[in-house]
């Protein structure tokens, strides 16, 4: 099944929700980041919660979370947009951790001390810029927590990605339910508690389950509308046009070193690891 997302609405207009199968761009994005086990756990969740965040964006607006723990795997940073294009990278893939308790141990491969950052670029002047400490470090509930106590609407977020045993991606995605204002906080405790019953998302989605089908176990007995749904697909916006004007802006010194001390330069994107490489006569261009 193609990655997908869908966003609903109650009848009642109380609760919002989506749900997203990403087991397709956690996959891609894993295998360019060459993310070790542990790595692609944690990586997959932080991009199917941006996913799930995304979902509200509308037109230009870009949305990047980026968490950064004492752990081994040091920053993660992920981006999305209205269309659900989505990319991510870390800064070290290989957090070379065993498990604990029979569990990816994401927690201790992000760190226990660290910040979720939450920017948002809505079109305006500034981008929107928020900053919460990490809760458990697990993801989903720091997400919920950001969520929750910055955005103030009350939220309950569900992230996961299932490994197989050659330790490939085998299904990943989530689900976030949102409380509308005036934000009944007990329906959102009584439907958490009925969470817990629930087998996991990825489950769901390994048994064929798509993301509307998962809405309705979330859901269970409420009638709600279709908002939106959406194609998810990684997708990175890096160009050379973009990497010339970049080298272009480091300025005549730095250009003249690379020209003469390397020959021409090579500059390699972070998210999707293309690599563009310039010789020493499209330097010389880029320099007048
Ligand atoms: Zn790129």
């Amino acid at each position: 099944m193609q990655d997908h997302l869908i966003r609903v609405v109650t009848e009642d207009g109380r609760l919002r929700a989506a749900a997203a199968d990403t087991t397709q761009l956690v996959r891609e994005i894993c295998h360019r980041q060459q993310a070790d086990l542990t790595a692609r756990v944690a990586l997959g969740r932080l991009l199917t919660g941006a996913a799930l965040m995304g979902c509200l964006l509308k037109g230009n607006q870009r949305l990047a979370l980026m968490v950064e723990g004492n752990g081994p795997l040091g920053r993660l940073m992920v981006e999305t947009d209205a269309d659900g294009s989505i990319r991510g990278k870390l800064q070290n893939p290989q957090a070379d951790l065993p498990p604990r308790d029979d569990r990816f141990d994401v927690a201790g491969a992000v760190g226990r001390a660290g910040f979720l950052h939450v920017i948002k670029d809505l079109g305006l002047k500034e981008p929107y810029r928020s900053m919460v400490q990490l809760q458990t470090s697990e993801i989903g509930d720091d997400l919920a927590w950001y969520l929750t106590h910055s955005e103030q609407v009350p939220s309950c977020v569900a992230v996961g990605v299932e490994l197989d045993s050659e330790g490939e991606i085998a299904a990943a995605g989530g689900f976030l339910v949102q409380a509308l204002p005036p934000g009944d906080q007990e329906q959102l405790a009584q439907l958490e508690n009925r969470l817990g019953t629930l087998p996991p998302t990825t489950s769901l989605l390994r048994q064929g389950d798509d993301a509307r089908r998962v809405l309705e176990r979330v859901l269970a007995g409420q009638t709600f509308s279709v908002q939106q749904q959406l194609p998810l697909e990684f997708s990175c916006p890096c160009s050379r046009r973009q990497i010339s004007d970049m080298l272009a802006g480091l300025g005549q010194k730095e250009l003249e070193a690379m020209i003469e001390e390397q020959g021409g330069a090579e500059v390699t994107c972070d998210y999707c690891r293309e690599v563009y490489r310039y010789s020493q006569a499209e330097l010389e261009a880029l320099r007048s």
